[in-house]
């Protein structure tokens, strides 16, 4: 039995004797199936072709970890370390022995939450190798989970404290569940959001845009960007982390964030 891992999207299945037959999350109007087909690996394969992690610190306290060379959809995830516990946001396809040394160097994982489903990825194995970290998943997300584990707690969307300081926050849009953590001692305690993709820095890193699906280019209603902008508004926040390698807005992210709503909402004649 193997747990097989989609070559595109990068999502981790429940174990079964042979690949499975389709990729619900890449047949989904948000992604897209490989040109060549649905593609299958494994963990152990990944390692066999010669994937590493790539673990960086973003910020003192915060640690970035992706996957080297880059695989699938190429985001890193994100881990905040406090002195209440350390939360893990989204997740990635592999896990290595020297990533498991370092994250457990760093303090572990006490909570694993995330932006999307695109972005669930090999989620039960990371929790497996940090205790069984509990996995927090929107319940508005829950057909999205492919590998369905005990340590998956469905969440109702109101905004969550993991561990004090880290805050879970529903925003909807690209998903229904999607949602952004707000580290309140980040930035040098001035606050700090990590969004993934539910809206996501781009190349100028003065502005974030906002999409229902990425890869296909299909845009956000008005009132959903309303809605995101509404959820972030109570939180004090100066940074964002961007899903992917310096996709980061270093200051001013707040406000960025306002003049990204207007400016799109006007570009789709709002
Ligand atoms: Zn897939
Ligand atoms: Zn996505």
């Amino acid at each position: 039995m193997e747990n097989f891992i989609c070559k595109t999207c990068g999502v981790e299945y429940a174990e079964s004797e042979s690949p499975p037959e389709r990729c619900p999350i890449c047949e989904d109007p948000r992604q897209y199936v490989g040109w060549e087909g649905q593609e299958w690996t494994t963990m152990a394969q990944l390692k066999a072709d010669g994937y590493k992690n790539d673990v960086r610190q973003e910020e003192p306290g915060l640690t970035g970890i992706g996957i080297s060379p880059s695989f699938t959809i190429g985001q890193r995830a994100l881990l905040v370390q406090t002195p209440g516990g350390n939360v893990l946001y989204d997740c990635i396809s592999y896990l290595d022995d020297e990533a498991i040394a370092e994250v457990k160097r760093l303090g572990g994982i006490q909570a694993i939450c995330f932006s999307h489903p695109h972005f669930y990825d090999s989620m039960v194995s990371w929790s497996r190798a940090f205790d069984d970290a509990p996995i927090y998943v929107p319940d508005a997300d829950r057909e999205h989970v492919m590998r369905p584990d005990s340590a998956i707690r469905y969440w109702d969307g109101q905004p969550l404290e993991l561990v004090p300081g880290v805050t879970l926050i529903r925003c909807g849009g690209h998903f229904e569940g999607s949602a952004v953590l707000h580290w309140a001692a980040g930035a040098e305690g001035r606050g700090a959001l990590f969004v993934g993709d539910s809206m996501a820095v781009v190349p100028d890193r003065r502005f974030v845009s906002f999409m229902t699906s990425y890869p296909n280019l299909i845009p956000l209603r008005a009132d959903e960007i309303q809605a995101i902008v509404a959820a972030v508004e109570p939180y004090e926040f100066d940074r964002i982390y961007g899903g992917w390698w310096g996709r980061n807005m270093m200051s001013g992210a707040k406000e960025a964030v306002r003049r990204s709503a207007e400016r799109y909402i006007q570009h789709i004649g709002g």
